[in-house]
């Protein structure tokens, strides 16, 4: 399989988080954790703000999208606050004067590197992932870590009786929807959740960046109702109730029991993965929806 170091690879996603600490000295970096092959899962901090805004991409390899739309907004941000420029009628300064924003941009890096460049028998992991993958050497659309497990099933929400619907559908570690074996066992969840932990007593709003679908899913409360509405008029998306099997064991699932808003935008419309040519068009599109976020939240 051809190599694709491309802006969208976690490599490059590194580099793009160091180059904006390095350009505008009010970026810190943040480092949450790491995965289990060893990269980075880094978060960008800007702004100082008490009221805190989480953005989160990537936690499915084949939807790396998701990590390049949080760094596009996070470029645009940054250039604004540096020039003393507006975004939409807000003063960028002003907006992060009032506002803490971080963005995680790449949760999953390890199902990133599968979904882009597949793995060898040569890689440590390499004949156990190709037998998750059914003998495919086609990883682009795997969702899962480096041991099969969905990071977003592995959140401390209703995990067992997931466990038992996962018995009921046969899924087993593999592309996406094994949930591992315990809440958190991954040390991708855990980043997460340190992060979460963090900022808890701070946080105004959680978003969390998945693709496909152009709709917004959420857990109708009065927490989260006007930001459901008001996240669908800025962003054009539809909204939908989280069901069936993706409402077990997912990050906006857990959040909203610690009584913080949270959100799931399914960016883009086609097959995973999107194509990378899709990219500029989405951030485009979701521009108001980020940005008016911040004066919303
Ligand atoms: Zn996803």
């Amino acid at each position: 399989m051809k190599k694709q170091e491309t802006s969208f690879s976690p490599r490059a996603v590194s580099a793009r988080i160091l180059c904006l600490a390095k350009t505008f000295p009010f970026v810190k970096i943040k480092r949450c954790g790491t995965s289990l092959c060893g990269r980075p899962i880094d978060a960008l901090v800007l702004g100082c703000g008490r009221k805190t805004l989480l953005y989160v991409g990537a936690h499915h390899g084949s939807e790396y999208l998701t990590a390049n739309l949080l760094l596009d907004f996070a470029e645009e941000l940054c250039r604004a606050v540096d020039a003393g420029k507006r975004l939409l009628s807000f003063s960028a300064r002003e907006l992060l004067e009032r506002r803490t924003v971080v963005l995680l941009p790449c949760v999953n890096p390890d199902g990133v590197a599968l979904a882009l460049n597949g793995t060898s028998f040569d890689n440590p992991l390499g004949r156990k992932q190709i037998g998750m993958n059914k003998g495919r050497e086609d990883f682009s659309k795997w969702q899962a870590n480096a041991r099969g497990v969905d990071i977003n099933h592995n959140y401390n929400y209703r995990f067992y009786e997931y466990k038992e619907l996962e018995k009921a559908y046969g899924i087993s570690p593999g592309r996406s929807r094994y949930a591992g074996e315990y809440p958190e066992s991954e040390p991708e969840t855990l980043a997460v959740c340190r992060l979460v932990e963090e900022f808890r007593a701070r946080l105004s709003v959680l978003m969390t960046f998945h693709s496909q679908g152009e709709v917004i899913y959420y857990h109708d409360s009065p927490l989260t109702r006007q930001g459901a509405r008001f996240l669908s008029r800025t962003s054009g998306y539809r909204l939908e109730r989280a069901e069936g099997l993706a409402a077990y064991g997912g990050l906006t699932d857990w959040v909203n029991t610690l009584s913080i808003p949270a959100y799931t935008v399914e960016i883009g419309r086609g097959e995973n993965p999107l194509p990378i040519s899709m990219a500029p068009l989405l951030y485009i599109t979701l521009r108001e929806m980020l940005i008016s976020s911040l004066a919303f939240f």
